[in-house]
């Protein structure tokens, strides 16, 4: 039997310490945006755990769900020669059995996926609700539908190419699509509005420390390879969230003793046009600059998932403090550079990222080049997803939806018609 994880949270901004609810997303004594931090014990990996699990004792979890796999971290060789780096890392989260990354639904949206859902209790009654364009929807899916979690999904209909699997899903697993030419956004406001009913609940996105904690386990897994901090971590962002995650957990590692100084720079990128949080890191921004004709930068990018319109980006704790905490910075990558990289990265270490992946192997790429980092720093590249041509070679089942409703539907018939699928 598992025990659950001992922890506190602790309130970024004012470093009030509360104790968990079973689902608290923010300090219930402050009003200040700001995240809140989960504080664990001492550092120590389960050998005897499967998967992500053996990173148990820094998850706020109060069970195990089977299927996980942790992120698999390497030496690099190949990338590592041509870009000159004596301490390059890749720890990559999505499908490569051949470096043991199991993770069927190709991205670390499944890091999260394992985290959130075993932060609920066994005994919980209510039906969890997250919203999600595309990995997020695909790895909660998998993942409950695996270990018969009842979940409602709200995604946009234009998003449902990104759904598919390869068995079909058990019926536990409910899809609710909002119309073609809604955004997720839309796909939010329907949640919403299901969450308003008791009998449901909101995940909470970067605000819940479990789906952070969960996407931190790429840094203890790259810190146990290392065998200390990295010195500098790349990613692609949409929300950022992952980046922030990524800090977290090296602040943690410091405190625990046995990693070193915590000299971590956090480097992040976006695929140009969609700069959003670029353009207001660049200008010096907490607040986020308007992003003019987001929608048609939306439609042209490569990696759509980098794509977020309202990241948590300038509350206390969010990817602004993360970049100037850690002296970081951000960088661009076009569609031309992810094609060249994607292509570079599959001769050079053997096998497909996706594109926002891509996206952090260009950053890096240019940061070499401009000095930003040095050719023998302990480097740790956060490939956040690939392996979706292997993973697709034996088919796909697609889910489609139970059921298309306009997001301005009233609200008890969004309860009604979606309880009635259960
Ligand atoms: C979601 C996602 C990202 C961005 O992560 P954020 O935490 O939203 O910044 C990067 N790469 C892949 C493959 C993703 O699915």
């Amino acid at each position: 039997m598992f025990t659950p994880t001992k922890y506190n949270l602790m309130n970024v901004s004012d470093g009030h310490v509360f104790e968990d609810n079973g689902w608290s997303l923010a300090d219930p004594q402050s009003s200040k945006p700001s995240l809140i931090r989960a504080q664990y014990g001492k550092f120590q990996p389960r050998e005897d755990l499967d998967g992500l699990y053996r990173y148990a004792c820094w998850l706020p979890i109060k069970r195990l769900l089977k299927g996980s796999c942790a992120p698999v971290t390497y030496k690099s060789e190949g990338l590592a020669r041509l870009l000159g780096l004596q301490n390059l890392y890749i720890t990559f989260s999505g499908w490569n059995p051949r470096i043991g990354a199991k993770m069927r639904t190709c991205s670390f949206k499944e890091t999260e996926a394992y985290a959130v859902l075993a932060r609920m209790d066994d005994s919980e009654k209510r039906i969890l609700v997250v919203q999600s364009a595309g990995n997020t929807a695909r790895a909660f899916a998998q993942v409950c539908s695996d270990n018969k979690i009842p979940i409602v999904i709200c995604v946009p209909q234009d998003c449902l190419r990104d759904l598919w699997f390869a068995q079909p899903l058990d019926s536990c697993v409910k899809l609710v699509a909002v119309p073609h030419g809604c955004d997720y956004y839309d796909a939010i406001a329907l949640g919403e509005k299901l969450a308003k009913d008791p009998r449901f609940f909101l995940e909470g996105g970067a605000k819940n420390v479990a789906r952070r904690d969960g996407m931190g386990t790429t840094v203890l897994s790259c810190a146990e390879q290392m065998g200390r901090i990295p010195d500098a971590y790349f990613q692609a962002v949409g929300s950022g969230t992952g980046a922030i995650a990524a800090w977290e957990n090296a602040c943690r590692l410091e405190q625990d003793g046995n990693w070193g100084k915590n000299n971590m720079k956090v480097f992040v990128a976006q695929n140009d046009p969609f700069t959003i949080m670029y353009d207001s890191w660049k200008a010096g921004s907490r607040q986020l600059l308007e992003l003019e004709d987001a929608h048609r930068k939306v439609e042209v990018i490569l990696a759509k998932v980098l794509s977020n319109r309202k990241p948590p980006y300038g509350l206390a704790g969010g990817l602004f403090d993360t970049l100037r905490q850690s002296h970081g910075d951000f960088f661009l990558s076009d569609n031309n550079d992810i094609i060249y990289w994607m292509m570079q990265f599959r001769n050079l270490e053997g096998y497909d990222l996706l594109p926002a992946a891509c996206v952090a192997v260009s950053a890096l790429a240019q940061a070499v080049k401009s000095g930003a980092v040095k050719r023998d720093e302990y480097i740790m590249l956060n490939c956040t997803g690939g392996g979706l041509i292997e993973a697709q070679r034996q088919g796909v089942v697609m889910k489609k939806p139970d059921l298309v409703l306009s997001p301005d539907t009233p609200d008890e018939e969004v309860v009604q018609r979606v309880s009635a699928l259960f």
